[in-house]
């Protein structure tokens, strides 16, 4: 079976295989016309130096070609130094666009992989491995050059040495034997080469990984002092790095001057041993002499590339298992359309992220139109993955999630990103426009859909009072704004699609006073006519709802309207400030501070 990596080569070069025949005749042609061009000069030189006017080149009495005057050859030559310059460059512009497309697609499947693959595969993606993967698909080139550069010097080669033997058999025998044999003494070599440089490519991709998590720290790493730490850290990372790439860099560079050497002795022997066999004149001599050189010298072409293909391959082999493990994992979803988008039920739902981590337990739940649902309960007691769950984006390990009674799983994506929208603890805006980051490339939202939103979320006179209002350039994350109008527009962008189930993560987290009015206004707004599903960490959010949650240790320990939940649950009690059994709820002394 192929291994992954010629098996992903193979795909890449398939749909391109015309232009690469093609790109390889040209090469082959374009070798034999350099020979005879060879053979020709060597004719040429001999005719001079020996005062003849005609000159037969090879081993038959007629010679190869027939016999042509000095000033025939000349314009052949010309005629031949044309044909040659002309499929170079086709074969360069061929190469160059076969390339360019190919690198294109390699680009392509690494992101699309990535981004169609499900959120637990992204989430658990280590920042800055993505950008790791794609510098190493850039590598792909780098592989199909030298696969491409194996071939065609190949050709010349093979071209090299028929023209030779037609000329003589014997010395050219000889060479040939000693390039296959050098060949042969030069794959444990290669084979090393590999092997380190498979090493070089996790820890290229570990020091990417880190430099990526750097970039998103800089807040901690500035407020903790800890920056001659993080230099540490880089310096040691990049270090071994540098150590795997230095042995293989030597390595590398060395296999030429060892190749050229032994080749020349090759040449030296072959030319010896002619000598001695046939009885050669000066020019057939001389023409082999050249050939052979040449020849060497794409034998030379063919190890380097060979050498540079073994310290690239690992790295097609990590763009592969990094593609494989997206594509193993591709977000779900079916073609079925539910009437309605509820009720939304969770049916014995269980999550478990590893076997011996079960985030939620056998949690069952039904969410009703114009329900205004606050979930509460201490860190880590489940409530990011119950509305990951309800949201579509994990799968339950155990029971259903359904939509008016049709499985999550069997239910079409869009349509249920159509009906629900969420606004995240932390949102992210991007570099662009308020209009662009509230529409958030949904085509189907018009300029009317993303005023009436920013109204909802009562951020529109802000938006208006900046320079260009809906079309002022927000910077990178949004960085001119304050926290409080970042996540209002972010509510904006959650209401600008008209959904029926609106999802929020502690939407007053990151407010300051007024801001926090703001929004419990807007909220206030929407209770009854949007059905609300809310993480609440404040006291002051659950004022908004009618119905309360509470998760305890991966279960839901109270559902029941605001005003029982008070009765019902001591943690609902201690969070509200009405005192309630701590042993009962042993994890709330960590909570007590959370909100
Ligand atoms: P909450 O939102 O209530 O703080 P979470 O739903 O985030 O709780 O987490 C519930 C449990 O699942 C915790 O024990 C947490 O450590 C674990 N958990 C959360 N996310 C992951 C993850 N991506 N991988 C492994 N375990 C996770």
């Amino acid at each position: 079976m192929a291994s992954p990596g010629r098996r992903m080569l193979g795909d890449l070069i398939r749909p391109h295989a015309p232009s690469l025949v093609l790109l390889l005749v040209g090469s082959f042609v374009g070798s034999l016309v350099e020979a005879f061009f060879l053979v020709g000069m060597t004719g040429i030189a001999m005719g001079i130096a020996t005062g003849t006017d005609t000159v037969s080149l090879g081993a038959t009495t007629d010679g190869v070609l027939p016999p042509l005057s000095i000033n025939a050859w000349l314009v052949l030559g010309v005629a031949l130094l044309g044909v040659r310059l002309l499929l170079a460059t086709g074969n360069a512009w061929l190469e160059a666009r076969t390339t360019a497309a190919i690198l294109t697609r390699q680009r392509r499947r690494v992101t699309w992989g990535y981004l169609d693959a499900d959120w637990a595969t992204q989430q658990q993606e280590a920042s800055g491995k993505l950008q790791g993967v794609i510098g190493f698909a850039s590598s792909t080139n780098a592989v199909v050059n030298n696969v491409l550069g194996i071939a065609t010097a190949g050709l010349s080669l093979t071209a090299f040495i028929a023209a030779s033997l037609l000329i003589d058999v014997a010395s050219t025998g000889v060479v040939a034997l000693g390039l296959v044999l050098l060949g042969s003494a030069m794959i444990p070599l290669r084979r090393w080469i590999r092997r380190r440089a498979q090493i070089r490519a996790k820890s290229a991709l570990a020091f990417t990984e880190s430099i990526g998590e750097l970039g998103s720290m800089g807040l901690e790493m500035h407020s903790f002092g800890v920056r001659g730490r993080f230099k540490q850290a880089v310096d040691r990372l990049s270090t071994r790095d540098a150590r795997h790439g230095r042995a293989v860099d030597t390595l590398s560079l060395v296999v030429s001057p060892i190749y050229v050497s032994m080749a020349y002795g090759a040449a030296l022997a072959g030319v010896a041993l002619a000598q001695g066999v046939s009885n050669l004149d000066a020019t057939v001599l001389g023409a082999v002499m050249l050939l052979m050189l040449r020849s060497l010298s794409y034998g030379q072409q063919v190890q380097t590339q060979s050498v540079s293909l073994a310290s690239n391959w690992p790295r097609l082999e990590q763009v592969d298992t990094n593609v494989r493990r997206y594509e193993a994992n591709r977000a779900s979803g079916g073609e079925a359309v539910p009437p309605t988008e509820m009720p939304l039920a969770l049916e014995h739902v269980s999550y478990a992220y590893t076997p011996d981590r079960t985030a939620l337990k056998d949690v069952s739940l039904e969410v009703r139109r114009g329900d205004s649902i606050g979930i509460v309960g201490p860190s880590g007691s489940g409530k990011s993955t119950l509305i990951q769950l309800i949201l579509g984006l994990r799968n339950p390990t155990a029971g259903v999630v359904a939509v008016a009674g049709v499985d999550l799983r069997e239910v079409d994506r869009s349509w249920w990103t159509s009906h629900m929208a969420l606004v995240p603890q932390d949102p992210v805006l991007f570099t662009g426009t308020v209009v662009e980051n509230i529409r958030f490339f949904r085509d189907g939202i018009s300029d009317e859909d993303v005023e009436r939103s920013a109204r909802q979320a009562n951020v529109l006179d802000e938006i208006l009072a900046l320079p260009q209002g809906f079309n002022t350039h927000l910077g990178q994350g949004g960085s001119q704004l304050s926290g409080g109008q970042r996540q209002r527009l972010s509510i904006a962008r959650a209401l600008a699609g008209s959904p029926r189930i609106l999802v929020m993560d502690e939407p007053t987290s990151a407010l300051d006073g007024r801001s926090e009015a703001l929004v419990k206004e807007a909220l206030a707004a929407l209770t009854g006519e949007v059905t609300i599903i809310m993480i609440a960490h404040r006291v002051s959010t659950l004022d908004q709802c009618t119905r309360i949650l509470v998760v305890e240790d991966g279960r839901i320990t109270t559902d029941a309207p605001a005003a029982e939940a008070l009765a019902s649950s001591a943690y609902y009690r201690r969070m509200r400030g009405l005192g309630g059994d701590l042993a009962a709820s042993p994890s709330l002394q960590g909570e007590a501070t959370h909100g």
